[in-house]
């Protein structure tokens, strides 16, 4: 195999549909099951979605014009500068993305990677042997703390909350419409 990427979240997934596309033979193991959901904004900013459809991969969702910071009554816009974002529910990127990766040939398991080794031929990891490793393994990488790669972090852990209204536009009153994630950053 030339490449293992360990981790499939967007950033995994994008990384092996580049390098099956370039003609690597690519595996990639991802320890949750299926469809992986997460506490997120769900907004694509500009330059995802440009990348996104380069790769082929156009997820349905809405047109974000820019971003609106809101503190009490008061609230800041910005609009973005190179075309729209785009709001679109995380599962549905991820099913998407995941289609594009099987499409392109390339291998995902559901398996949790634990220990990598390097030599001189390339990465063995748990026992099978790559060429190269990809760590697409999250902000808070196993992979990259095993490696002593870590740099210094916060004194004061951050977590963000996610939870879905539905709202028609320019409406002042919603719905929940589920439950609430919540997640470290
Ligand atoms: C609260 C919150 C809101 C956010 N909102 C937005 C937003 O609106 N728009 C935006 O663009 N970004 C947003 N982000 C950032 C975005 O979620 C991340 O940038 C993105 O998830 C990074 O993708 P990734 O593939 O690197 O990591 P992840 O999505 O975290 O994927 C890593 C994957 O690796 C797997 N994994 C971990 N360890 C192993 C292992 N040892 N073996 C196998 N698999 C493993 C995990 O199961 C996971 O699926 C938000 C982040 C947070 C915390």
């Amino acid at each position: 195999m030339d490449l293992l990427v360990v981790g499939g979240g967007p950033a995994g997934l994008a990384t092996a549909l580049h390098a099956a596309r370039a003609g690597l033979d690519v595996s990639v193991w991802e320890q949750r099951a299926g469809i992986v959901d997460k506490a997120c904004g769900e907004g694509l900013m500009p330059g995802a979605v440009a990348a996104l459809s380069a790769l082929g991969v156009h997820p349905p969702g809405y047109d974000l014009r820019g971003i609106r910071y809101v503190a009490g009554p008061r609230h800041v816009d910005a609009d973005f500068g190179a075309g729209p974002g785009r709001g679109v529910r995380r599962t549905t990127l991820h099913a998407l993305l995941r289609e594009a990766v099987l499409a392109a040939g390339v291998r995902v398991d559901q398996r949790t990677a634990r220990h990598v080794e390097q030599d001189q031929d390339g990465v063995v990891v748990d026992g099978t042997r790559a060429g190269h490793v990809v760590a697409a393994d999250g902000l808070h990488s196993p992979i990259r703390s095993a490696l002593g790669l870590n740099r210094p972090r916060r004194a004061r852990p951050r977590h963000g909350l996610r939870r879905h209204y539905s709202l028609a536009p320019g409406a002042t009153t919603w719905r929940c419409t589920g439950p609430a994630r919540r997640r470290p950053m």
